[in-house]
């Protein structure tokens, strides 16, 4: 299930570029455009979910596959031990700006957090 007009649905579908460090058929991971730290990876699920109050019973094991993959991310980018932050906003006031639902794996010194 993709949206014709989301631009993660895009990447995942590799109709245009993404910075991809995993693919698997459940989940994408991929650099963010715009990072707030040395490591800033975005995990996705394949399927169109707009955020998490769409988030269904018939998703649970995406959210475990995001939560494997994180770590093996984290293993990856040598953040595992220094540390790293998991973001996921949902609604307006979080600031969320793209509609298909992502986890932000920040690590790495320097981090600028709060985002935006
Ligand atoms: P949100 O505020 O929705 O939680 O975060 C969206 C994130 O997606 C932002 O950190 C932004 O930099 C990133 N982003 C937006 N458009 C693109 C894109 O086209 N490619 C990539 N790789 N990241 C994007
Ligand atoms: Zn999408």
């Amino acid at each position: 299930m993709t949206n014709p007009d989301c631009i993660f649905c895009k990447i995942v579908a590799g109709d245009i570029p993404g910075d991809i460090v995993h693919k698997d058929d459940l989940v994408t991971a991929f650099r963010d455009i715009n990072p707030v730290a040395p490591s800033h990876i975005l995990i996705v699920p394949n399927k169109h979910i707009p955020d998490n109050n769409t988030f269904t019973e018939q998703d649970e094991h995406i959210a475990g596959r995001i939560f494997r993959i994180v770590k093996l991310l984290a293993e990856q980018e040598g953040i595992s031990e220094s540390g790293y932050r998991l973001i996921m906003n949902t609604g307006p006031d979080s600031h969320q700006e793209v509609m298909h639902m992502h986890m932000h794996l920040i690590g790495g010194q320097g981090m600028k957090y709060p985002m935006g």
